[in-house]
């Protein structure tokens, strides 16, 4: 912990406030909320940004009714404008940029993550240890328990190849296409929501608008319909294969190969030949 706390300073931190306490090692929010609604009070802090994540999402939402604070989400920049502090958000399914603002302080902001890269700027920070005292309502909640999940192969942030499936493969049994086409081929398996949301998939593995943006060499969709949701978070990738059976599926719109026909004939060819193609 404290080591991190001094790498801060690499990163341009002038100082670094470390909450160490058995109190805060559950990912739960309202702890967390107590300790930085009082680091705001006691130094006026006048702007908090927060990496999203779940938890950080919870935190900065429950510091924002704690503080009565204006919270922004999903931002992407944030700049200087006429000395104002003014964030970018996209919007319209990420098809604009507007401008968004505070009209009091202090202002928090949520970004969406990799929304920057670090950057070294050398230095060292100065760091301070801050007292632990919580309200008794944030102690009302306990973890009970604690599950990772199990995974192999790349995760799809990662990956270079991404297969996913979509409703079109018909049920979750046949998720085993995707599965088997992305391990031949060394990648990792993506989903849609519909699919996710019906229990066919985990969510950890939804592309798209409230799911992941990945931007893989390759991103091969079996039986994805292509609707804008899901587009915004693979349009990036290098080539775009699609295999759909509907000739008319917007998914070819934005294909660079699209080959109609059903998921159950096409996938497993494709295992097939990248398969003989690696023992050859
Ligand atoms: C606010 C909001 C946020 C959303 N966020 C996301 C998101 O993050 N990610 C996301 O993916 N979606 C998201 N959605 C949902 C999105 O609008 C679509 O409903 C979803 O992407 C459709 O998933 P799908 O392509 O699996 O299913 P469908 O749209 O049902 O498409 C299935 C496709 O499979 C084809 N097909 C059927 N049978 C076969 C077969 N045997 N062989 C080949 N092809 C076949 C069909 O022709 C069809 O094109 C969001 C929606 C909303 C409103």
């Amino acid at each position: 912990m404290r080591g991190l706390a001094e790498g801060g300073g690499a990163y341009g931190a002038a100082k670094v406030y470390v909450a160490d306490d058995l109190q805060l090692e559950a990912p739960l929010s309202q702890p967390r909320v107590d300790v930085l609604a009082q680091l705001v009070r006691d130094h006026d802090v006048d702007t908090v940004l927060f990496a999203n994540s779940v938890l950080a999402a919870d935190v900065a939402a429950g510091l924002a009714a704690r503080l009565d604070a204006g919270l922004n989400w999903d931002l992407i920049d944030l700049v200087q404008q006429d000395g104002k502090l003014v964030g970018k958000r996209p919007a319209l399914q990420d098809t604009v940029y507007v401008d968004v603002g505070w009209t009091s302080e202090p202002r928090l902001a949520l970004f969406r993550s990799g929304s920057f890269d670090p950057s070294e700027s050398g230095g060292s920070a100065e760091v301070e240890d801050v007292p632990v005292s919580l309200e008794q309502f944030s102690t009302t909640a306990r973890m009970v328990d604690q599950a990772h999940e199990e995974s192999s192969g790349p995760s799809i942030e990662d990956a270079e190849i991404i297969v996913a499936g979509g409703r079109g493969l018909g049920g979750p049994e046949n998720f085993t296409l995707v599965e088997e086409l992305a391990k031949a081929l060394g990648g990792a398996v993506g989903a849609t929501r519909a699919v996710v949301d019906a229990g066919w998939y985990p969510y950890s593995t939804q592309v798209g608008q409230t799911g992941k943006t990945v931007s893989p060499k390759l991103y091969i969709a079996c039986g994805i319909s292509g609707a804008i949701q899901h587009k915004v978070g693979m349009q990036g990738s290098g080539v775009i294969v699609a295999v759909n059976k509907d000739p008319n599926a917007p998914i070819f719109e934005f294909s660079d190969l699209g080959v109609v026909g059903d998921v159950h004939e096409i996938v497993p060819k494709l295992t097939e030949l990248v398969r003989a193609r690696k023992d050859s």
